[in-house]
């Protein structure tokens, strides 16, 4: 598994503002946005493309453009929903599957409420996007739904990863045969006796959409 930490000014400095606790909503989820979009800049390094050849008002030149299968892009719900415009701002082009998937608050065990997705994931790139690498079990479980679709390529977009989540997953996705790439805007401290991200930005789903109880 590999975890690349985005190391650049405006990131940092819109994931400050991000975690301020008197940040609203409106200002949370453009703020989301922009972040996303910087992060799927580092994310798609290694996106596949081909050979395209043109011709500029001046010469053809041989250029090139994303390789089908397009790249799967995939909210998992509800917090990644919030994730999607600025993903799919930089990748027009992808398709967008969805994974509904919820944490249960005493056991912190992840569980699938709703899917939409290909069944056949071989050969495609898949970008899950969720916000907070917290304790893994939802990202862990949302990569095994994805491996076992076929797919064998994932990248993990998330705004904040804790260490305890990043070593479970690590655990959880060796043997699944997967290369797993988390881009993150930062690694935090730890978890709290909650699972919540110190020093985090509280509840992501909340920040963004407000408690629905
Ligand atoms: N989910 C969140 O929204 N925030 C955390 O800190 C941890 C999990």
């Amino acid at each position: 598994m590999r975890l690349h930490v985005a190391d650049h000014p405006l990131v940092a400095h819109k994931l400050t503002v991000l975690r301020d606790e008197r940040t609203d909503s409106p200002t949370f989820r453009r703020l989301v946005d922009e972040l996303v979009t910087l992060l799927a800049y580092e994310a798609t390094r290694d996106v596949r493309v081909e050979p395209y050849d043109i011709t500029t008002p001046v010469a053809p030149t041989t250029g090139v453009r994303l390789a089908s299968p397009k790249p799967l892009v995939v909210p998992i719900l509800r917090a990644g929903l919030g994730m999607l415009d600025g993903m799919t701002r930089l990748l027009p082009t992808a398709e967008v599957g969805f994974l509904g998937m919820i944490r249960d608050e005493e056991t912190l065990q992840a569980s699938t409420y709703a899917t939409r997705l290909p069944d056949d994931l071989s050969g495609r790139q898949c970008y899950a996007l969720d916000p907070m690498l917290a304790t893994g079990g939802t990202l862990a479980a949302a990569v095994q739904f994805l491996a076992e679709r076929g797919a064998t390529d994932i990248t993990a977009i998330c705004l904040l990863a804790a260490p305890e989540g990043m070593a479970r997953l690590e655990q959880e996705v060796a043997d699944l045969g997967v290369t797993l790439t988390v881009v993150t805007a930062a690694l935090d401290e730890r978890l709290n006796e909650l699972g919540y991200i110190v020093p985090g930005l509280g509840d992501a789903g909340d920040r963004l959409y407000g408690v629905v109880g």
